[in-house]
């Protein structure tokens, strides 16, 4: 399903040709825990499918984006994680790190480290909330 790029890190992981801690999968999604945490849990939440960032999200993308969102409960339940105190959230362009799709998910807050601190600082023009890419994704559903 969707399309694979050989060269991207997080198609292989999803595919199992590259190492990685997978917490969760489904058909859609993939979770695995990020190599360089911010706070004591960090992970990642990806479409199987290779969609470069947030930016790119097209409007036939939404039922896979909420998959995205409705998986953030499910890691928070399996790993027994306090929603008020976890931060979620995606780069946006041009401000990414690995060029496939991930939601980052961070707990707890006030652990998250000095220097990341500013890597996922909410609402930011450089990493931004779920909220934000949904609307995004509505206003570009009208405009074309
Ligand atoms: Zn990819
Ligand atoms: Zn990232």
């Amino acid at each position: 399903m969707g399309t694979r790029t050989d060269n991207c890190i997080f198609c292989n992981i999803v595919d199992n040709k590259a190492p990685s801690e997978k917490i969760y999968e489904d058909d859609y999604v993939t979770c695995i825990k990020d190599i360089n945490p911010a706070s004591t849990h960090h992970y990642l939440i990806l479409p199987n499918k290779h969609i470069r960032n947030a930016k790119e999200l097209r409007p036939e993308d939404a039922e896979l984006y909420d998959r995205i969102l409705s998986t953030v409960d499910i890691i928070l339940e399996k790993q027994g994680l306090d929603p008020a105190a976890t931060r979620t959230g995606f780069h946006w362009p041009p401000f990414n790190t690995v060029s496939h799709l991930h939601l980052h998910v961070i707990s707890p807050i006030n652990k998250i480290n000095l220097f990341k601190r500013i890597m996922f600082e909410p609402h930011s023009y450089w990493f931004v909330s779920t909220d934000y890419v949904k609307s995004q994704l509505k206003v570009s559903k009208y405009s074309t």
